[in-house]
């Protein structure tokens, strides 16, 4: 786990420990499941999706601290951003972990660059989008299981 240390920066320590958003909103009306089999990150996404924006959001699940730490961050970054924003970011974030620069200077992605430090650990890029895979899935309505696989 040496190699991790250094991705570990404080923002991300944070988020694991106290993770945001870890509930169920009393409004939510959609949901998706996420599974990254390579890790076990386990995470469950519940949105409160009202004229085309998420007005709330929250998450459960277990995993390891990059994939709880980018669920809560993440939840931080969307609520109250229509829907076609959301799925912008997520598409910048994903730019971010993955080393495509372009994409991920198409947005701001604001906090969300403390994972930047991912792209050179690919195994764990699946930990950090996982969390964005399951609110695309909920926030589109399909409902079903996200697997990374
Ligand atoms: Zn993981």
């Amino acid at each position: 786990m040496t190699d991790l240390r250094e991705l570990y920066q404080a923002t991300i320590l944070d988020h694991n420990k106290k993770p945001r958003n870890f509930r169920v909103p009393e409004g939510a009306n959609r949901e998706a499941v996420g599974h990254n089999p390579l890790c076990g990150d386990k995470v469950s996404v519940h949105v409160q999706l009202s004229d085309g924006v998420v007005e709330d959001v929250g998450f459960q699940g277990t995993g390891c601290a990059i994939s709880t730490a980018s669920a809560s961050l993440m939840t931080q970054a969307v609520k109250g951003r229509p829907v076609e924003e959301v799925l912008a970011l997520f598409d910048a974030f994903h730019g971010l972990v993955a080393g495509d620069p372009e994409k991920a200077r198409s947005k701001d992605v604001g906090k969300l660059t403390v994972f930047a430090g991912v792209r050179d650990y690919p195994v764990r890029v699946k930990c950090a989008t996982l969390a964005w895979h399951t609110l695309r899935s909920a926030v589109l309505g399909q409902g079903k299981t996200v697997k990374t696989e």
